[in-house]
């Protein structure tokens, strides 16, 4: 089936271009010896993860849900981090996960009992705060922020050691600062790294070094990256470990959506489609940016301009201001871009709305539907 051929809202996960990003990521494993892991948060489309486990050498969760894909799904090293753990949870994560990090070293030491009990060995990590902000404008994305919970910072660990903490029960440090930068962003968070924890990485087997770097994307320092990898496996001895979302399925999916009206408001002319940013792309909403639309320009750029919004009873469902080479009329079709990463995850059925179909579109551009989803599926969340 022709990607116009599927019916609307769809998930389109481009193939080809994912594995693009694979091979880039494969390629800067083989060069350094780093591991790099899928941060399933980002992307968790399972039908691939056969796929993705060929080029990558495991998986991160962010709790038991994710760690259990992952090991029914992928089955290769299966990492976990979150701020706490429930009793039950790590009865079960200790079951299927190589590599447990925690938050605080109280939450360590809650759980350190089951962590030594269990039947395969487990590596322990611990998520450091470095406190070295290189992003603005997302704040919210921002773990380095004053007053986080995110890690714990270098005085928190003193105080824990001076109070009796043995950190040679901790076989690895983790640290997840960044958000769709480049090495550079990398390279002056290493530096902070080293100066508040430095010392106590000559201990460590492994370091962890987060998602947010943006690999896959045109333009994206690799040199300087591979130097910031080798820097730390020279000077402390250590493992290094990436976990990127958004650079392994970076631009490989789309959103296909159908223009279902046409109103105007104060000369605005604007497109209600079968789609919504607030249930299917929430991203647009709380990030928040503007995706990519195919064969469109911004506001005014091309000879038709439109307004895109949805069908849902929210005013602020809107995605933005596009323009376009020719009319549009209701029935036309739209592909939404770079729509794999932070949407399948994401999405909810506010409003009653339908959750897109998901296709997986091969090398080929030839589609296929592997996931369709109903009412059932919008009952079965709630009672
Ligand atoms: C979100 C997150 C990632 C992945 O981040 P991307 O920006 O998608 O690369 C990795 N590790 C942790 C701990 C995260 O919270």
């Amino acid at each position: 089936m022709k990607i116009s051929e599927l019916k609307t809202p769809c998930y389109v996960i481009d193939e080809g271009k994912l594995t693009e990003n694979l091979k880039i990521l494969h390629h800067v494993m083989q060069r350094t010896g780093a591991k790099i892991l899928l941060a399933q948060k980002a992307f968790s489309a399972f039908c691939e993860y056969p796929l993705i486990g060929k080029y990558l050498s495991g998986t991160t969760a962010s709790g038991l849900y994710e760690a259990r894909l992952a090991q029914e799904e992928m089955g290769k090293e299966n990492h976990v981090f979150c701020p706490a753990y429930l009793p039950e949870e790590m009865d079960e994560l200790v079951k299927i996960c190589d590599h447990i990090v925690f938050n605080s070293v109280s939450q360590f030491l809650v759980h350190k009992e089951k962590i030594k009990k269990a039947a395969a060995g487990i590596s322990t990590g611990l998520r450091i705060n470095p406190e070295c902000s290189t992003q603005e404008g997302h704040e919210i994305y921002d773990p380095c922020g004053t007053g986080s919970r995110l890690g714990v910072t270098r005085a928190e660990l003193d105080k824990a050691i001076q109070n009796g903490f043995d950190l040679s029960q901790i076989d690895g440090f983790h640290f997840h600062t960044l958000c769709e930068q480049n090495s550079d962003a990398l390279e002056t968070t290493l530096d902070a790294v080293e100066k508040k924890f430095g010392d106590l990485l000559y201990g460590r087997k492994w370091l962890n070094m987060g998602g947010g770097h943006h690999i896959t994307k045109a333009g994206y320092d690799m040199e300087k990256l591979e130097d910031c990898i080798r820097r730390m496996q020279e000077t402390y001895d250590l493992e290094i470990y990436l976990e990127p979302g958004e650079a392994v399925a970076l631009n490989a999916g789309y959103l296909e959506t159908t223009v279902l009206d046409i109103v105007e408001n104060n000369g605005i002319k604007i497109l209600v489609l079968d789609t919504s940013a607030a249930c299917h792309m929430p991203d647009v909403l709380e990030m928040p940016y503007r995706p990519p639309l195919k064969d469109s320009g911004k506001a005014g750029e091309k000879a038709y301009t439109y307004r895109l919004s949805s069908c849902t009873c929210l005013a602020g469902d809107v995605i933005g201001d596009y323009s376009f080479d020719k009319a549009i009329k209701v029935g036309d079709r739209l592909t939404f871009c770079d729509m794999a990463i932070y949407s399948m995850v994401k999405n909810n059925t506010f409003n009653g709305m339908p959750l897109p179909d998901i296709a997986v579109m091969g090398a080929d551009k030839e589609c296929r539907v592997i996931r369709r989803f109903g009412y059932e599926d919008f009952k079965g969340r709630l009672s």
